[in-house]
């Protein structure tokens, strides 16, 4: 353990009035992995944590050296900029050099294009000219796209969980018609499924449990994840975002491995029900349709995206609207810069640092894969917070 670990006042800074309830279930972990461990014969037990927000709390709070080190907490590809893929870069550099205006949010700014081309990313077209404004969300961009009048494009990155906010302004007519929608919206589910069998398929060390996406989890319910434990037999736990959600989380999964008994837990019970938000999903299913989708450094993924239908598709889609193709596979097959490992980052089988760029000529002030460009991205995570070294929390006392 890292003896900043050991030192009871930056634990206490950590877990705050948690601290004894922390110390309790790092016990707990500790002896029911052994027990598998004994069990199974294994030399490693992989457990994947799929949203990039655990990936922080876990990375940043240095979770990882309060667990035994044959307990593999794995990300996975859960952060919506990082699988973002190329093409619609290149899509929106294109409308912006040729005067449409494009609103993005500002993590989405140096995600790169891998056209050799100048520019490569949408802050380069921004010093290049380009009408690039940065939103805090869609809503800001109708609003701003409204009083400007002109052709413009909303990059329209996100999960499950913004999802509900683009069909709730575009149903209620709270665009404008001169403001056009390019949805790069990603499923979750269908990701990790297809995850899970991206392992089975290569005889990968298996995922044995997995920690479901807390955020995206509050829209969906925690039905959506049921088929993890019900056909893959996996342990699975709906967690929180706090230190000690990750802790109640891994131990969760430990107990039902130890018990042989795959099952859903929610143990963020204080925001999601079995359910979710029906009213949220209901606007998502009436402006929205599912469809095939890619994602970036991963490939095509059946029922992973989701696109405007009727006359929401025929009033704002961007592509359509511009007479642009969608992305095809042949197109994905250019999908990241050369030598990121990023597709690997994603499903947990390369960490950051098994890339020969971490850090040399990738880094969040200059980022070459889009694993390093959001805050949520494995590599950023990794960068700023030390991965499997982290560093000591230097007086943040939680939340994040
Ligand atoms: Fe890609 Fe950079 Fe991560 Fe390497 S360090 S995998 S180049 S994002």
């Amino acid at each position: 353990m890292k003896s900043w670990l050991k030192d009871p006042d930056v634990l206490k800074q950590i877990f705050r009035q948690n601290l004894p309830l922390a110390l309790d279930l790092k016990k707990t972990i500790w002896r029911y992995a052994n027990t598998i461990k004994e069990r199974e014969k294994c030399d490693s037990i992989k457990i994947m944590n799929f949203c990039g927000t655990h990936e922080w709390t876990t990375t940043y709070y240095g979770l990882r050296n309060l667990l035994p080190p044959f307990l593999d907490l794995v990300a996975g590809p859960g952060c919506p900029v990082c699988v973002t893929p190329a093409y619609y870069v290149d899509v929106v550099i294109r409308l912006a050099s040729k005067g449409v205006r494009i609103y993005t949010y500002g993590d989405s700014l140096r995600l790169r294009s891998v056209r050799s081309s100048y520019p490569s990313d949408l802050e380069e077209a921004r010093a290049n000219g380009g009408d690039v404004k940065v939103v805090y969300s869609f809503l800001d961009a109708a609003k701003d796209s409204r009083s400007y009048g002109k052709e413009s494009v909303f990059l329209g990155i996100g999960f499950e969980t913004t999802a509900p906010s683009y069909a709730l302004a575009i149903k209620e007519g709270m665009v404008p018609e001169n403001l056009k929608f390019l949805s790069t919206v990603r499923l979750t589910p269908p990701a990790m499924e297809y995850t899970i069998k991206f392992y089975q398929e290569r005889g990968l060390l298996p995922i044995k449990g997995v920690i479901a996406p807390g955020h995206v989890s509050t829209i969906t319910g925690a039905v959506e994840w049921e088929f993890l434990p019900r056909e893959h037999s996996l342990p699975t736990v709906v967690a929180g975002f706090e230190p000690i959600d990750v802790l109640m989380a891994v131990a969760q999964i430990l107990l039902m491995l130890k018990n042989n008994k795959a099952a859903i837990k929610i143990e963020y019970n204080r925001l999601v029900s079995w359910d979710g938000n029906t009213y949220a999903k209901g606007l998502i299913e009436e402006v929205f349709e599912k469809t095939n989708a890619a994602w970036r450094g991963i490939g095509f993924i059946p029922k992973s995206g989701l696109k405007l239908k009727g006359k929401f598709f025929k009033k704002y889609d961007a592509l359509a609207h511009f007479g642009m193709p969608d992305l095809t596979p042949k197109e994905w097959e250019h999908d990241l810069p050369p030598k990121c490992r990023c597709g690997e980052v994603v499903v947990g089988i390369a960490k950051p640092t098994d890339c020969s760029l971490f850090m040399k000529d990738c880094s969040p002030t200059k980022p070459w894969g889009p694993c390093m460009v959001s805050f949520e991205g494995t590599c950023n995570v990794w960068a700023r917070y030390g991965g499997g070294s982290p560093v000591p929390p230097e007086g943040h006392a939680g939340g994040g």
